[in-house]
């Protein structure tokens, strides 16, 4: 039996996209344009695993945002850094593995 639709689209994707330029540099999300040699570059599947490189919790938000937001910046295995958001507000410590997914349109880390 295959598994059902419902289940599958409540399934955050498994890989990450990002865009490799031929001079090396990966961006996550993907972008049209390398902001260091201005070509195009290619999409790519990222692995969404690295570490933290900083992390806080912010209790004023914007709108949009609930409070406690968790803001974390993440290097990726790829290299690319990302800005991502943590669930509930929980921070990590520096140099934590994280996994990362794409929920609602933005970076999160996994519980
Ligand atoms: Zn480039």
């Amino acid at each position: 039996m295959t598994s059902t639709k419902s289940e599958d689209q409540n399934q955050p994707s498994i890989n990450l996209i990002g865009s490799q330029c031929g001079c090396g540099i990966i961006t996550v999300p993907p972008v049209n344009f390398c902001r260091i040699c201005n070509k195009k570059p290619e999409e790519i599947s990222v692995t969404p695993q690295g570490k933290i490189l900083a992390c806080t919790r912010v209790h004023v938000t914007a709108k949009g945002f609930l409070a406690p937001l968790g803001i974390a910046l993440v290097e990726l295995q790829c290299g690319a850094k990302v800005m991502c958001n943590t669930q509930s507000g929980q921070t990590y410590q520096i140099d934590e593995e994280v996994k990362i997914l794409m929920k609602d349109g933005r970076l999160m880390i996994c519980e």
